[in-house]
């Protein structure tokens, strides 16, 4: 009796065993037939509502366009298994710090930017607007690793491997170290990655590449996460250093690189304009190193050059003794950039007059020119202010405050400002003149390029250590300012 009880309960248990095995809980049945085993799920990315396909509108928070193609828990929990080796807590005491290696690139405004060197392991992304130049940059970055020995492999999604040599032919790349693989598919890709065994990865673009896993489309938020959840995996595991090239679109918000900017460790944005011949490169986020690094290129025939000194070329251009032009020295990360702002101010003909700008926040002079109006008593209410930094730079520290000041000052009063000028500082809404960090810096570098005078902050002044080889003018409000400058 017993041992039939038993019997049943077992036969019952393995009933419930082949039951669970026939029936996984994320199979669908569907009128008796079993359909394919279901991987992936849609998510709202507001609200974290789960549909089975992509909705418009998410039935749980309203929100239009959220929903985002994921996989599954399950699929998840497998992958991890797979991939994660086994790790131990370690007693903080006992953790041996390695002592990171990284490996410089012999270009010298790259490996500043990203702060001395590629790190081996590390996932780096490079954003930029399309055809600015991204890919010329990590062909010529790659093509210098090759050559000191680091197997490469340059994965393109846009371009077939005959293109790619062609350009590489372009800016003389050559190297037998350097391989070229044309695929869009990841689980190929990384096949091959383990058939050749590189050192350096570059995938040219993110948007391209897809995994089999989901059934999004190749550059939708979905696919672009994924394959760059796997791609920092990889890294991670191998120690192989991978360049992701995203493209940035317009809006900025749909699988640009925005979405990655967390999953990655360091983001590198190339900006510029198409009309000009300069290029910036931006660390804006960085593991390894110091954030708003930048580094300066030339844009030639023959492959992006690199700007030893860009002070003197954003000062090139300057024309001699015209009102509304100012030089500040602005820090961009660790170094000093001269740069020339320009204003033009003039009679508008709009109801409410424009304050249009390239390369400052146009708040940020609406906001000076009302303390410049009201402070200053330089009467702006019925006049147009246009603002440039010349040579297609962004500036983005409030040091540039006291520049954009005086420059609109001289715009709007016709007089020039002294050649051999530098101004500097952070302006209050009381109109007061604030000190900013690094004044010995900029000032030196100004001595450098041959200026001979400079206006900050009064309390600038004291603190100051070194000799500086300059007229130094303490200004403690615009008041002051405009005294001295006019
Ligand atoms: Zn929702």
């Amino acid at each position: 009796m017993m041992a039939d009880e038993r019997k049943c309960l077992l036969s019952s248990a393995q009933l419930n065993k082949h039951e669970k095995h026939k029936k996984p809980n994320n199979t669908v049945t569907h009128g008796g037939i079993e359909l394919a085993r279901q991987k992936t799920i849609f998510v709202c990315q507001n609200c974290g509502y789960k549909a089975p396909k992509w909705l418009g509108r998410c039935p749980g928070c309203g929100v239009w366009n959220s929903f985002v193609e994921e996989l599954t828990e399950i699929a998840h929990q497998d992958r991890g298994r797979r991939q994660h080796p086994l790790v131990r807590p370690q007693r903080i005491d006992k953790v041996a710090i390695e002592k990171e290696v990284r490996q410089k690139t012999g270009l010298s405004e790259f490996d500043r930017t990203l702060g001395g060197g590629v790190v081996p392991g590390s996932l780096v992304l490079i954003g930029g607007d399309p055809g600015i130049g991204k890919s010329t940059l990590i062909l010529q970055v790659v093509q210098r690793l090759a050559k000191r020995g680091l197997r490469t492999l340059y994965i393109s999604g846009e371009e077939s491997v005959q293109q790619i040599k062609m350009r590489a032919e372009r800016i003389s790349a050559d190297s037998s170290e350097l391989y070229l693989l044309s695929g869009t598919c990841l689980e190929d890709v990384i096949d091959r990655i383990d058939e050749i065994s590189p050192r350096i990865i570059v995938v040219d673009s993110i948007q391209t590449i897809f995994t089999d896993s989901l059934s999004s489309a190749p550059g939708s938020i979905g696919q672009v996460r994924e394959v760059t959840n796997r791609l920092m995996n990889l890294a991670k595991v191998s120690g192989i250093a991978i360049f992701l090239i995203g493209h940035v679109t317009k809006d900025g918000a749909i699988a640009g690189p925005k979405v990655l900017e967390h999953s990655v460790d360091t983001v590198l944005y190339f900006e510029g304009d198409g009309s000009h011949m300069y290029r910036i490169l931006r660390s804006v986020k960085n593991r390894y190193g110091p954030t708003n690094e930048i580094g300066v290129f030339e844009m030639m025939d023959n492959g992006l050059e690199e700007v030893g000194n860009p002070s003197r070329i954003f000062l090139e251009e300057r024309s001699m003794d015209v009102s509304g032009s100012v030089v500040i020295p602005c820090m961009e990360g660790s170094r000093p950039i001269l740069v020339e702002i320009q204003a033009l101010v003039c009679d508008s003909s709009l109801a409410i007059p424009r304050r249009t700008t390239i390369g400052v926040d146009p708040n940020r002079v609406s906001l000076l020119a009302a303390v410049l109006a009201k402070r200053g008593g330089v009467n702006l209410s019925d006049k147009d202010i246009f603002i440039n930094v010349a040579g297609g730079i962004k500036i983005d520290e409030p040091a540039i405050d006291l520049g954009i000041i005086s420059t609109t000052a001289s715009s709007f009063l016709n007089k020039p400002i002294a050649r051999n000028t530098v101004i500097f500082g952070e302006v209050g809404l009381s109109g007061e003149v604030r000190g900013v960090s690094q004044t010995e810096l900029r000032l030196k570098e100004a001595v450098k390029l041959g200026f001979s005078r400079s206006l900050i902050s009064k309390k600038s002044i004291k603190i100051l250590k070194g000799k500086i080889d300059m007229e130094v003018i303490g200004v403690s409000s615009i008041q002051e300012l405009l005294e001295v400058v006019f």
